[in-house]
């Protein structure tokens, strides 16, 4: 195993966007870890949908082993299946699927033969009707029913492979249920009892699906509600207000509806959580050629870009990390598709236009403050603002801001430094000491921005309401 170097010592990337890589078979060693959150890595996915509880246990006290190596806090986030309809498995882990070809559903957990595809969910086979089309693997193929009967009778209308446990959704066909079942909750008591630093929770509906999550949850880390239900976009703006974080979750949205209307949503989302300052991720496919190859398209490349000028929190690797061939190389160039964007000469201007115009309707005192510190950090010319604080929401009100500084968040509480991960611009920073005086300039010198800096912190207390801001600058003047 090779030993820290220069640019795991380094305390902030230099990049505001974050990368989350989602963990699997292809990259589960302690080894290919390391090197992924060398390559750029902020925030570890793990994905309930597949592994056992002790994959997830092991590979989680890898990521923390890993960390300890780094000067930067890894966050580990347990994304939970939701009520996902996937098939079983196959003889040989896949079957061909083949233009035309006709296959038989099966209520089974496996196939007996090729021409079986087994669906494990007696209830979606009841529903079916003659016509009807079947989505498998995020919409990568498509199936139509052809026949109804105890075992119905399918065409491959857009074929391919089809490999163990994909998703398998009906197109048009609703199903009342909650985002929980039984096996969410079970995995998510399991990952607040190992520790993880965020949730994620797959196919939200309403508010409610939100606030029964949080209630599950023994101590609070910050929920993110990956949208991906048309019932989600219906209530978009209530569904961004209650949860921590959102997702555009391209897979299953791109199956929910026509795909053409995914960037358009992805647009929407985006706008709806930056305006209220709520952190977003653009997750799926986003390099999905890098499965196979170890370079991506134009196309993927402009699609990473485009979700970084449009201001995401952060972009998201799935399988192309989980089981692809390359899994360092995709973050490595997610990394280098992030700082060039972050650097074009028109990206502060594209940062405040997809603001919004109403951006100030949703403001507080919060977010004064947060724009003051920005103004100071512009007037004097700071290369950092430094900001403590005991709390995610103010914290992302600072992010939310997209200041071309960055922010430097100081912390003694390892959790909290880790949810930080989560914003855009800010960069956790361990305290060694609670540092009371000087902490803005060690925070600066940590992150190699030595010089001026900016501060902010809250510094309320009972019923007094204080925030204590400033700039340590070099020739300050009074005006
Ligand atoms: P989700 O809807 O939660 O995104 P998914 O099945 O699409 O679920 P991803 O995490 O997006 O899963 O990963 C994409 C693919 O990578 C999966 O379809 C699966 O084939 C594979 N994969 C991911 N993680 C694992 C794992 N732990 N074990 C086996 N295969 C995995
Ligand atoms: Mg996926
Ligand atoms: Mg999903």
């Amino acid at each position: 195993m090779t030993g820290p170097d220069a640019s795991t010592l380094a305390h902030i990337r230099g990049r505001s966007a974050k990368i989350i890589a989602t963990l699997g078979p292809g990259s589960a060693a302690p080894d290919t870890i390391y090197l992924l959150a060398k390559a750029g890595v902020d925030i570890f996915r793990l994905n309930f949908s597949h592994g056992s509880h002790e994959d997830h246990k092991q590979i989680f006290d890898r990521i923390r082993e890993v960390e300890r190596r780094f000067r930067r806090p890894l966050a580990i986030l347990a994304d939970l299946q939701g009520p996902k309809i996937r098939v079983g498995t196959f003889p040989e882990g896949k079957i061909r699927l083949s233009f035309h070809g006709e296959y038989v559903l099966t209520a089974e957990k496996h196939a007996e033969s090729e021409h079986e595809i087994p669906v494990p969910h007696p209830e979606i086979l009841n529903v079916l009707d003659v016509g009807d089309e079947i989505l498998l693997n995020d919409g990568q193929l498509l199936l139509r029913v052809l026949e109804l009967g105890e075992r119905p009778k399918v065409r491959a209308e857009l074929p391919g492979i089809l490999s163990d446990k994909k998703g398998f959704t009906v197109r048009g066909k609703a199903l009342p249920v909650g985002a929980m079942t039984d096996k969410d909750r079970e995995d998510l008591a399991f990952a607040m009892q190992l520790g993880v630093d965020m949730v994620a929770l797959s196919f939200v509906q309403t508010v409610a699906d939100i606030e029964t999550a949080k209630a599950l949850m023994p101590h609070r880390v910050p929920l993110i509600a990956k949208l991906e239900k048309p019932a989600a976009i219906t209530h978009l703006e209530a569904i961004v207000d209650a949860a921590d974080a959102v997702m555009v979750a391209r897979g299953d949205l791109g199956v929910e509806f026509p795909s053409e209307q995914v960037p358009i949503i992805q647009r929407r989302i985006i706008r709806a959580a930056r305006r209220v300052g709520r952190p977003v991720i653009v997750a799926t496919q986003m390099l999905e050629s890098m499965i196979e190859h170890a370079a991506p398209t134009r196309a993927e490349t402009s699609d990473v870009a485009t979700a970084i000028y449009q201001g995401a929190d952060g972009v998201m690797l799935s399988a192309e990390t989980a089981v692809g061939r390359h899994p360092a190389t995709a973050v490595a160039i997610m990394d280098r598709i992030i700082k060039a964007t972050e650097r074009a000469d028109d990206f502060a201007a594209s940062m405040q236009q997809f603001q919004g115009q109403d951006a100030a309707r949703d403001e507080g005192i919060v977010d004064v403050v947060a724009r003051s510190v920005h103004g100071l950090a512009r007037q004097h010319g700071t290369k950092s603002i430094a900001m403590r604080t005991g709390s995610f929401q103010r914290l992302a009100r600072f992010s939310r801001v997209r200041g071309p500084v960055p922010v430097l968040y100081g912390s003694i509480n390892p959790d909290r430094l880790r949810q930080a991960q989560l914003l855009w611009g800010v960069h956790p920073i361990a305290f060694e000491v609670d540092n009371a005086s000087d902490w803005a300039e060690y925070l600066a010198h940590q992150a190699g921005l030595d010089g001026s800096v900016a501060y902010a912190r809250w510094a309320g207390e009972g019923n007094r309401f204080a925030w204590e801001i400033g700039a340590n600058a070099y020739e300050m003047s009074e005006d």
